[in-house]
């Protein structure tokens, strides 16, 4: 596991955006985040699961949350503007965002490539990244020292057979990770992307039907990096894909 020594309230007065906040490890991400001090927005496509996360939120004594239902698959410019403007104006900044929500689609040989498949797994996991990160970034620099996390995969630097349209939307990932943090170099925003690595969620299972999922790293495992990138040690960080585990 990345090895950082997670120390309480780290994350005080931090406003940090999760998306995909409903369940697996963006569920973990926010709940960590608010149990280290922060107040989390958490955005996600299922409302019922979001809101399972802002009761675990209120009962663990945190901060009250904030819940934005959205399905990246339809949103539009728009939403994303206007969901930045009721960030600055409900917190006057945004400290964090871990843009973590995205879909696997279907794994199949590249010539059986659906183009519905790929242009949903492209909307999701990269154009809706581009069009959030961009609506985003003006908030993010109203803060002091902010932070944006992008989520990665192996696939994402080394592509592999049959994983097609999601492979390709995680090499997309880490190239627009790599440009904003070299448009951004010099400013408060640093710019970074996580690798998971195998996690023990719906996601994985999805994916690997047959593995026994009680051998995988759970999602509160593999928080410490997740931590890290939000707290202010990593402020100098920039540019980078790190690996969870
Ligand atoms: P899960 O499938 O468990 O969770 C994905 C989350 O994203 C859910 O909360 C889901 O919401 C949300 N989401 C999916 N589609 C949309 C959409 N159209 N609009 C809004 N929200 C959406 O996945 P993981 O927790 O496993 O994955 C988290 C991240 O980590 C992903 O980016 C994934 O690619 C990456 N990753 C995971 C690995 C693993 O082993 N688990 C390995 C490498 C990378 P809802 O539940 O409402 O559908």
């Amino acid at each position: 596991m990345f090895d950082y020594s997670i120390s309480t309230n780290c994350l005080a007065q931090k406003i940090i955006l999760v998306t995909g906040a409903g369940d697996g490890i963006g569920r973990t991400a926010a709940l960590t985040y608010a149990k280290l001090g922060a107040t989390v927005i958490l955005l996600g496509k299922t409302v019922k699961k979001l809101e399972a996360v802002y009761d675990e939120i209120i009962a663990q004594g945190s901060a009250e949350p904030a819940i934005i239902p959205l399905d990246l698959k339809g949103a539009t410019k728009q939403h994303y503007l206007d969901m930045s403007a009721t960030i600055v104006e409900q917190f006057g900044k945004l400290d964090g965002a871990l843009l973590n929500a995205s879909m696997l689609g279907d794994l199949t040989p590249f010539t059986q490539i659906n183009e519905k498949t790929w242009d949903d797994v492209m909307q999701v996991n990269s154009t809706s990244q581009f069009l959030m990160t961009q609506a985003l970034i003006p908030a993010l620099l109203k803060s002091e020292i902010a932070s944006l996390v992008f989520t990665t995969s192996t696939v994402g630097h080394q592509g592999r057979a049959f994983w097609g349209a999601y492979s390709v939307s995680k090499f997309a990932i880490e190239g627009m990770m790599q440009v904003i943090a070299d448009e951004y170099e010099n400013s408060s925003l640093r710019t970074n992307a996580i690798n998971p690595g195998a996690t023990r969620t719906k996601m994985r299972a999805s994916a690997y039907p047959a593995e026994d999922q009680e051998k995988l790293a759970t999602t509160e495992q593999i928080m410490p990096l997740y931590v890290y990138l939000m707290a202010e040690d990593s402020k100098s960080v920039n540019g980078k894909v790190l690996n969870a585990q």
